[in-house]
């Protein structure tokens, strides 16, 4: 079993559905510890990765060029710190996903790949209290189930579990990157908004290799 195109534009779809669901819940996340626009954010850069693919006179042949659909919209249509990170994130897992199928080996190169783009861009690790805390786990946990023989569908099932798992742990932590970090203690007892919309996508991953 493989994750195709049809996959990708399927979680594509399902992404932006969940972020625009959501939107006021991380909204309401990043008003407690933020700036509150997390939600109204990702709603409109989701819209505008939604317009871009009923424009595309041309199916996207390989995984990688949804992805990288995705990344260049986010990054021109999502400020703040949450645009560029998840640019970032989509750019590298395009360019681990240059093929037209994934097998349960490269679904853990696509999540490795993304998590290695928001390092790199944010320079957070785990434990800050940032979407990093939901991408570490996912990672690691579909790195096991790949490892256990699991087709693409459960590793992304696996890492969609260990992400919620990840932010829900975010709420005891104490924010040292981003916005929130300027609220120091005063952050704990919050769920970081970042790692919440992580999870939906992710999640949406999971659902769209699920269907
Ligand atoms: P802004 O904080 O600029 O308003 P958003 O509200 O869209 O941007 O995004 C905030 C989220 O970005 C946080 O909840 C956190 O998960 C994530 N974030 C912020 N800084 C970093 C960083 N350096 N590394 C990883 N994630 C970060
Ligand atoms: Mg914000
Ligand atoms: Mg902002």
């Amino acid at each position: 079993m493989t994750l195709d195109v049809a996959w990708a534009l399927d979680w594509v779809r399902r992404s932006a559905a969940t972020v625009t669901e959501n939107r006021d819940e991380l909204v309401e996340l990043d008003r407690l510890i933020g700036d509150g626009d997390h939600g109204e954010n990702l709603a409109r850069g989701f819209r505008a990765v939604l317009g871009r693919l009923d424009a595309l006179t041309e199916p996207p042949a390989q995984v990688g060029d949804v992805l990288r659909l995705v990344a260049t919209t986010l990054m021109s249509t999502v400020g703040g710190a949450a645009g560029p990170l998840y640019g970032t994130a989509y750019l590298r897992a395009s360019k681990a996903t240059a093929t037209d199928a994934l097998d349960s080996g490269g679904v853990v190169a696509m999540l490795e790949a993304a998590l290695d783009g928001v390092v790199t861009r944010g320079k957070a690790g785990p434990g800050e209290k940032t979407m990093v805390d939901a991408w570490t786990p996912a990672v690691a946990a579909a790195v096991e189930a790949a490892d256990h023989g699991a087709p693409p569908s459960e590793v992304l099932a696996a890492a969609a579990r260990a992400a919620h798992e990840g932010a829900e742990a975010t709420v005891s932590l104490v924010a040292t990157k981003g916005r929130a970090s300027y609220l120091g203690e005063r952050s704990v007892g919050h769920l970081d908004p970042g790692a919440r919309s992580s999870e939906l996508i992710l999640v949406a991953a999971a659902q769209s290799a699920a269907a």
